[in-house]
């Protein structure tokens, strides 16, 4: 019988006290220094990992400071930086018409709402609800590759569309907790529950997976 939404709502809160617990307060792996910075670090992060990202963007954020810096890019010097992290033209392009329409709709500040940062060239869902929840401290559910492969093992969804992924966990994590818990999926997926073989003799939510010693 299907697991009903009560019953998943509190095998989550389970779940998030050990989370809490042992992961405490998981930080973003990205290296980033003010808002701004983790807009464009989260855009370089597509189709990259994030530990390429920090190589990047410290000589990055030494040459571009500011949306207007970003704005004034030339396009050929950025892609030489964000060379490595892969599919750069598109993110150059992006990047810089992303400063440009910051400067001149958002007086070169990154807005608070999730329309508005949608409305950003290259901003999707994932990086608006990253910069809601670590920068502006709203709720927001951020499914990237790990979170969405991390709730479908644990059964918090079946999903594979990353938005879809995202309506499900909505409805299970209170909204203090969202952020936090995206965060936490990925270093529980790096510690215990890897795609390829999941430790799950020593995972600590081993009592409250459907998944516990199958895969
Ligand atoms: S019990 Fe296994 S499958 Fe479930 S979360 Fe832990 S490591 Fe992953």
């Amino acid at each position: 019988m299907a697991e009903s939404i009560p019953k998943k709502k509190e095998r989550v809160l389970n779940i998030i006290r050990i989370f809490d617990r042992v992961y405490g307060d998981a930080d973003c792996t990205l290296e980033y220094k003010d808002p701004l910075q983790l807009l464009i670090a989260t855009q370089l992060a597509a189709q990259c990992t994030d530990a390429r990202v920090n190589l990047v963007t410290p000589a990055l954020f030494k040459k571009y400071k500011t949306a207007q810096d970003f704005a004034n890019a030339d396009a050929e010097e950025l892609s030489s930086i964000i060379r490595s992290t892969g599919f750069y033209r598109n993110k150059t392009k992006n990047i810089i018409a992303c400063g440009k329409k910051l400067v001149a709709d958002f007086g070169g500040k990154v807005p608070e709402t999730m329309d508005e940062l949608l409305a950003l060239p290259g901003v999707g869902r994932k990086t608006a609800n990253l910069v809601l929840g670590d920068i502006f401290g709203k709720p927001g559910i951020v499914v990237d590759t790990h979170a969405g492969r991390l709730a479908r093992r644990m059964g918090l969804t079946k999903n594979t569309d990353p938005y879809k992924v995202e309506l499900d966990l909505l409805k299970l994590v209170p909204e203090e907790k969202q952020s936090m818990f995206c965060h936490q999926l990925v270093f529980h997926g790096r510690e215990f529950c890897n795609a390829r073989k999941p430790f799950c003799n020593a995972c600590p939510v081993r009592d409250f997976c459907p998944r516990a010693g199958v895969d």
